[in-house]
């Protein structure tokens, strides 16, 4: 491990200047996913500076009813939230699907948004990998893909994006509020994560050196119904190999809203439009969710191992929706 600096920032504006735009600085959250890289040689930064003392540590209702989250709440806290758990319940059962309890308490929103892929040959220094070197090619296409992407991936790229948490804010319509040396800014998590195409080592639209200050969840009355449900290869302390996050409200049988969110299938969230536009004004049955699953993932192009995933999120759309409706029409 080579030998950095490390320095605390107590206010946004100290903490952006701290970084300086500096390509070889970090911001350090929780550091649960920052530093594991570090031992291994795939982040070697010269600067961590410390946010976990700025004043972003608190959820808030917004005046219109929605809520904003600041960066530094630690997934325990965010989870535990009295109002995430009313009015956004799939976010929460997210966010303790993923990790385990003391690494929730240690992980950060703006960390678990940034964390980086699990793909073994990112994390093997010893590897080729277009998303860590540049144009050293992408081993996992012919090799080990098990858990690798079927939707938006590239011949560059098919890694997937691990966050759990992400793929409820995906399908709440998060926005995602960040601060820069030239003042703030925020973007829809919809448009945060960059397509893969042949530079997959782009990973968001964050500006250079920018601070993410918070997420803003608009108000969603569907979301009180919501769900995550989460598939992976042990019960617990495990990512996922395919997630989803719906929300469903049902109206004289038929669909009067809907939102859907996918993970582990592609480099980001994946917000399920196309499914949501077959089931919006469809009658909610089991018959419907299935057409809608198939409208989604007809884009899907798994390679020779992950073939399995189109199957398991089609199930994953049908059953959890049919629970919703239940749910919905009790
Ligand atoms: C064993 C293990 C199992 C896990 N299982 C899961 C799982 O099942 N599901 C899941 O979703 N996650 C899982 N995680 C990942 C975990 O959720 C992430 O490591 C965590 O959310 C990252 O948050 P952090 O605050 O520790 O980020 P850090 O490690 O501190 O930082 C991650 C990245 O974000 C950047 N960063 C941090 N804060 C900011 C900010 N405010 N502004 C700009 N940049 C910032 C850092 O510079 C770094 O690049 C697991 C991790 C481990 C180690
Ligand atoms: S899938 Fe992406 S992260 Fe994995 S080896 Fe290929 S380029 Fe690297």
């Amino acid at each position: 491990m080579r030998e950095f600096g490390y320095q605390r920032a107590y206010d946004v504006s100290g903490a952006v200047a701290l970084l300086d735009g500096d390509p070889d600085a970090r911001f350090l959250g929780g550091g649960t996913n920052l530093v594991d890289l570090m031992k291994t040689g795939v982040e070697r930064p010269a600067l961590l500076v410390d946010v976990r003392e700025l004043p972003l540590n608190r959820v808030e209702s917004t005046p219109d009813g929605g809520l904003r989250i600041g960066a530094t709440v630690t997934n325990s806290d965010l989870a535990a939230h009295p109002e995430v758990r009313r009015r956004y319940p799939a976010l929460a059962q997210a966010v303790l699907a993923g990790a385990s309890g003391q690494l929730r308490n240690m992980a950060t929103v703006g960390g678990n948004l940034l964390q980086r892929t699990r793909c073994g040959y990112f994390a093997d220094v010893t590897s080729p990998c277009n998303k860590r070197v540049p144009g050293s090619g992408c081993p996992a296409v012919e090799g080990e893909h098990h858990n690798h992407a079927v939707l938006g991936a590239s011949d560059h790229c098919v890694a997937t994006h691990p966050s759990d948490m992400g793929v409820a804010l995906a399908a709440f319509d998060a926005v995602v509020a960040y601060e820069t040396a030239d003042g703030p800014g925020e973007v829809p998590l919809a448009d945060f994560y960059l397509p893969v195409g042949e530079t997959p080592h782009l990973e968001t639209v964050l500006p250079p050196g920018a601070l993410i200050t918070g997420v803003t969840l608009p108000p969603a009355p569907v979301a009180a119904v919501s769900r995550y449900r989460k598939v992976r290869e042990r019960a617990s302390y495990a990512f996922a190999i395919g997630s989803i996050a719906a929300a469903l409200d049902v109206h004289d049988g038929r669909v009067r809203e809907v939102r859907l969110a996918f993970g582990a299938v592609a480099s980001r969230p994946w917000r399920a439009r196309a499914a949501e536009r077959v089931l919006t004004g469809a009658p909610a049955d089991a018959e419907t969710f299935a057409a809608a699953a198939d409208a989604e993932l007809a884009r899907a192009k798994p390679l020779p191992h992950n073939g399995y995933k189109v199957t398991l999120m089609r199930n994953l759309v049908v059953a959890v929706l049919s629970e919703l409706a239940e749910e919905a029409t009790r």
